[in-house]
């Protein structure tokens, strides 16, 4: 390609509205344009990425046997209505009427659409196990578009079902995917850890993201560098450094009087103690019935986590509630002598603690020495505070590292859960009817390409790892109107593309000053640069990243580039 015919406008204006570099970098770069909120167009730039990311999941998606089919993206109510679902997704669905007044929808995601495809077909055993997939269009209402293509309302996604006549089987399949998800995040060239991710009212332990770790990621997770454990926050569990405040008191209970001081903050200073010496009693309610909840006095609440542990969308209780459960206003609330009788769950590292502090169930009122076990008992101890900075690995005892990441794609043991509602079954050997099992499992092609960007970029642009380049190299030209340079230039462009190399070639009148902006901006991975160093017979050929830089000959530099260009490429075959 040459620049001067290529479709491209770079920008030195930073876009207000783009919170992080990916979105900044995307736009200025002219890989995007926003048409609309969370609604992007894919430029030339842009979408050489794009296709690469939807190349490596397509052969690795076929690898395992997966069968590609396209699905609509608009869709009839009838199906999502036979799960339930059209009442419960709520508002992320985008919701149409055709002219004969037919509700329908635009595709968030597809289980109900593959579910009645398979079950139109697949009666027999014979006919599993079955992967099929997809690289569509899908649409979310988001409440919150942002990040550009990280969190978009109309983005592409492929998406992958499952089916299999039991569970070992389906098993198998799961696995097959994760590891297809695996070797894709490595032929991006991603920093990535794969974490336990919650199935919540499903249960099980097969559901998985695959984060690609960045600063400006949304996820929160957690992971040990010595055993390899991960997960993300609502999964996370880990052992509390600090158990100092487990002091070994067991003298009496003794009621305080504390005036007015209902934080463990204020409790602390007034009583002059140490905060790690509390017990924070938090009285919560749901749908699924109210609550106390102990923790340590200095650690918050892993509220995802509850959420999750519970069920349902949990909340601080009102005023009214405190009352009705402790006897006491806001403040006062512990352990010991709850008015009312209601479910107590701790965190795990209050079991044995003696000679703790907490609110005695009565205004102004706190209690010293309390020590579980002997003056209280919780119903259940999980792990439900939010993990630190210095704190243990709950496999192997090592400190565990926080990062944030973001989530690029899902995987899902769905077991029953659309195969039941829409009657998805098949006949065994036997002749008997059962349910098929199912899983499902995403991966954000459009987003994929962003993370790429938030992972490797600098303050000029981005920095492009040679699988998602969107060229395999740049030539600058620094002086294309000189006829030696011209001549070189051509030669050398036309051999790489004769080699299959992308190869953009920047052949504009512009100042050198503007070529390397640009050039640094679009962050193609490699660079062959050709100017005054011709007059010597060289040219230089780098990496954007700044791990190569060498002068060659001009006669010797399409092979040289081959070959740098080979190696480069197996440090990201799998
Ligand atoms: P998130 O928690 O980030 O909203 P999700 O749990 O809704 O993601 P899934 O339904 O599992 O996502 O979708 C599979 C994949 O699709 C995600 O892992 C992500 O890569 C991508 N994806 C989801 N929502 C968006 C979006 N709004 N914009 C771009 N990509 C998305
Ligand atoms: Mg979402």
């Amino acid at each position: 390609m040459r620049y001067s015919e290529f479709f491209l406008y770079t920008s030195r204006e930073v876009p207000k509205d783009a919170e992080v570099p990916s979105h900044r970098l995307m736009l200025r770069s002219g890989m995007i344009r926003k048409l609309s909120s969370g609604i992007y167009e894919w430029l030339p730039l842009g979408f050489r990425v794009l296709k690469k990311v939807e190349k490596i999941v397509r052969e690795e998606m076929d690898r395992i046997g997966a069968q590609e089919v396209l699905l609509p993206a608009l869709l009839p109510k009838s199906l999502w209505k036979e799960t339930g679902r059209w009442d419960l997704y709520g508002k992320e669905l985008f919701r149409l009427k055709d002219r004969k007044d037919s509700e329908m929808c635009l595709g968030p995601t597809h289980e109900e659409i593959i579910t009645d495809l398979v079950r139109s077909y697949a009666r027999s055993w014979k006919d599993y196990p079955l992967i099929l997939y997809q690289i569509q269009t899908k649409f979310r209402d988001e409440i919150r578009p942002r990040f550009g293509v990280l969190r978009a309302r109309e983005f592409l996604m492929k998406d992958a079902y499952s089916f299999d006549i039991d569970e070992k089987s389906a098993e198998e399949s799961y696995w097959k995917v994760y590891e297809a998800y695996e070797r894709i995040c490595k032929r991006c060239g991603f920093i990535y850890r794969v974490v336990e991710a919650s199935t919540g009212l499903i249960g099980g332990k097969f559901s998985h993201e695959f984060m690609v770790i960045a600063d400006t990621g949304e996820e929160e997770i957690i992971s040990c560098m010595n055993c390899g454990y991960a997960a993300n926050m609502e999964k996370a569990e880990f052992k509390i450094k600090d158990e100092k405040w487990k002091m070994e008191n067991e003298k009496e209970i003794e009621e305080v009087y504390t005036p007015e001081k209902r934080t463990v903050e204020e409790v602390a200073g007034f009583l002059s103690e140490n905060k790690n010496k509390f017990i924070k009693t938090l009285i919560y309610e749901s749908e699924k019935g109210d609550f106390v909840l102990l923790i340590p006095g200095e650690r918050e609440v892993n509220k995802k986590k509850l959420d999750d542990y519970i069920g349902c969308e949990t909340k601080l209780a009102s005023e009214d509630k405190i009352v009705e459960i402790t006897g006491s206003p806001l403040g006062f609330a512990g352990p010991v002598g709850l008015k009312k009788k209601v479910r107590v769950i701790a965190d795990i590292s209050i079991k044995g603690v003696k000679g703790a502090i907490s609110g005695a169930n009565k205004k102004d009122y706190h209690l010293k020495n309390i020590c579980e076990g002997r003056d209280f008992v919780a119903d259940e101890y999980i792990n439900i505070v939010k993990p630190r900075k210095g704190d243990k690995c709950a496999k192997c005892g090592s400190e565990i590292v926080i990062s944030k990441g973001i989530e690029v794609g899902h995987t899902f043991k769905l077991g029953r859960k659309y195969s039941e509602p829409m009657n998805l079954k098949y006949r065994d050997k036997d002749g008997k009817e059962k349910l098929v099992i199912m899983g499902c499992y995403g991966i954000g092609v459009s987003r994929m390409v962003a993370a790429a960007i938030e992972q490797s970029h600098d303050e000029k642009g981005i920095i492009w790892k040679l699988p998602l380049s969107p060229f395999d190299v740049e030539i600058i030209s620094l002086n294309y109107k000189d006829e030696e340079i011209k001549k070189v230039s051509d030669r050398i462009y036309n051999e790489l593309k004769e080699k299959g190399i992308d190869v953009l070639l920047d052949e504009r009148g512009v100042s050198p000053g503007i070529k390397f902006n640009d050039c640094d901006l679009i962050g193609i991975t490699f660079r062959i640069v050709i100017g005054k160093k011709l007059k010597e017979g060289k040219v230089e050929i780098s990496k954007r990243d700044g791990s190569l830089k060498l002068e060659v000959n001009e006669g010797d530099a399409v092979n040289r580039f081959l070959e740098i260009y080979e190696k480069e490429i197996k440090n990201f075959s799998v």
